[in-house]
């Protein structure tokens, strides 16, 4: 049996551990490693380690640090098939969409590339006589990010390549489900030359979660994962006076108006419904044709589209998605299912039961369809964060603008129409944090950035983009005066120092 252990200072946390997540391999539905979880005693030493390692990492000059960045990207590509055979084999997400995973990582850490640029402060000139005015962006010092198992590549890489191109030290506590990929990546940092230390990885589950919450050297977190431990995770660390980011779950709606492309509108859900077998926090899960002809026509579409997407093992290269990570999941998936024809809605297609030849005891579902969900029902209002797509029926558009904005999750949201008016109405008054327009997964480019409203977010701070730099740095300011000793400069003042 493999074991997972720590990065701490550069090499193996050497933890001897007491307790183990188990690693499965969702296609077997096998244990194929074991991950120790770390302890406080742990995280201290990472922590000693990150305190003797940043100062000087903030202190190499902001292209040096990019220095490093680039070549990460280089080991990463270089490295892509191998990391995307691994995550695929501990998440279970076909290794095209592995790969994805990894690159829209890299794309962030291609933004941080830029991090000089990014860091520059502001300036202001005679801003009273002799009084110039400057600002600049200093590292926070040590940060930690707590992730989920839905991405173990690209929401590492959010966090540690803009943390660390900004100078800081990072700990990174990967979702203890799929934690190899993120080991990987850490060890691939150091390659690039970053100094040990900087980067870390601590393996572990509520118990090293709230000792990074709780330790006092540790000056912010950045969480994503599902809402209510995301809440629990923003107070906690609040209140333990740390700046805190927490990205929680989702329920992404799809508005379809009548005059849209229903055949684009149905290869585009059939991807952002099932792909990844719905393990996505901006899946489109919740479509809502706006008119019954709409639905309708809607529904006689998808029912094919569905009835050919094949499930199959992850390195399959002709399936749709694979299975979902384990068997706990699988189960309260398939609870969700059963939930949802108590409630009263209509399961149109049954994935239930679904078996993969040679394959019994993999973590397999085949894919759902339900019609006729309405807003009062559980299912709608909780995330099944499965391959279950689910069918809301809208009269009319004032509807279909009401039903993501009363939702308690604010992700994303997609409308798809051929009326340049109707998109801009509802981008500007939908209550949700992304919104594609035709475009069913609207995951803002790197330098742009990502976060939800509601329950998907705690905190004020986006993902990556200029709000991330704006996140993993605190801002000094500067006034300085240089007097030439002339008359008058050198006096008492006992008012409050205006510009007027
Ligand atoms: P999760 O909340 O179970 O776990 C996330 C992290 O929290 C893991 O590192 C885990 O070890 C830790 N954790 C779990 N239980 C804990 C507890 N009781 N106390 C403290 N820490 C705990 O989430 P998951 O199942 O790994 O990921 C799926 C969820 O993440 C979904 O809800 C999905 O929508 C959400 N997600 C959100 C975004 C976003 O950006 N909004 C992105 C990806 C995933």
């Amino acid at each position: 049996m493999r074991d997972i252990d720590h990065v701490i200072a550069g090499n193996g946390g050497g933890a001897g551990a007491s307790r183990f997540g188990e690693v499965f391999d969702p296609n077997s539905g096998q244990v194929q490693a074991r991950v120790g979880l770390g302890t406080a005693a742990d995280l201290d030493r990472a922590v000693a380690a990150a305190q003797a390692a940043q100062p000087a990492w903030a202190a190499t000059n902001p292209q040096r640090r990019a220095r490093v960045m680039f070549r990460f990207k280089e080991l990463v590509e270089a490295n892509m098939d191998a990391l995307a055979h691994m995550l695929s084999s501990e998440h279970g997400k076909v290794i095209a969409d592995a790969k994805g995973d990894i690159q829209r990582g890299l794309e962030v850490v291609e933004f941080a590339c830029g991090i000089p640029h990014a860091l520059k402060g502001e300036y202001t000139q005679g801003a009273g006589p002799g009084i110039d005015v400057y600002s600049m962006r200093m590292p926070l010092g040590i940060g930690a990010g707590i992730t989920p198992f839905n991405f173990p590549a690209m929401i590492p890489m959010w966090m540690f390549g803009v943390a660390i191109a900004c100078g800081n030290a990072f700990i990174l506590k990967p979702s203890e489900r799929d934690p190899s990929v993120p080991v990987r990546l850490a060890e691939l940092m150091l390659e690039a030359g970053l100094p040990e230390g900087v980067l870390q990885v601590v393996h572990g589950d509520k118990e090293m979660v709230d000792a990074i919450l709780d330790h006092p050297a540790i000056a912010a977190v950045s969480f994503v994962g599902s809402s209510d431990i995301a809440h629990y995770v923003y107070q906690r660390g609040v209140a333990a006076g740390k700046r805190v980011q927490a990205m929680g779950g989702a329920k992404n709606h799809g508005i379809v108006m009548p005059d849209a492309d229903l055949d684009q509108v149905v290869a585009d859900l059939s991807g952002a419904a099932f792909g990844s077998a719905g393990e996505r926090c901006m899946a489109l899960p919740v479509v809502v044709p706006v008119g019954e002809k709409t639905a309708d026509a809607l529904r006689e579409k998808l029912i094919p589209a569905i009835d050919a997407l094949r499930v199959g093992v992850s390195t399959d290269a002709e399936a749709h998605y694979g299975p979902v990570v384990n068997a706990a999941h699988k189960q309260r998936v398939e609870n969700w299912i059963q939930t949802g024809v108590d409630e009263g809605a209509e399961l149109v297609v049954d994935g239930r039961g679904f078996k993969l030849q040679g394959h019994e005891q993999g973590f397999f579902i085949g894919p759902s369809l339900f019609d006729r969900v309405t807003p009062q029902m559980q299912s709608y209002k909780e995330e099944i964060f499965g391959p279950v797509l689910q069918i809301v029926r809208a009269p009319d558009f004032e509807t279909a603008v009401r039903l993501p904005s009363e939702h308690q999750y604010g992700n994303g949201v997609a409308i798809f129409t051929r009326n340049g008016h109707a998109a801009r109405e509802f981008a500007a008054r939908v209550e949700v944090g992304m919104v594609g327009i035709n475009v069913p997964i609207p995951v803002p480019v790197a330098y742009h950035s990502f976060g939800g409203w509601k329950r998907s977010a705690f905190g004020d701070v986006n993902q990556h983009g200029m709000e991330g730099v704006r996140f993993w740095t605190k801002v000094k300011t500067v006034t300085q005066r240089w007097p030439d000793g002339g008359v008058g400069e050198g006096g008492n003042a006992f008012v409050i120092p205006t510009m007027g």
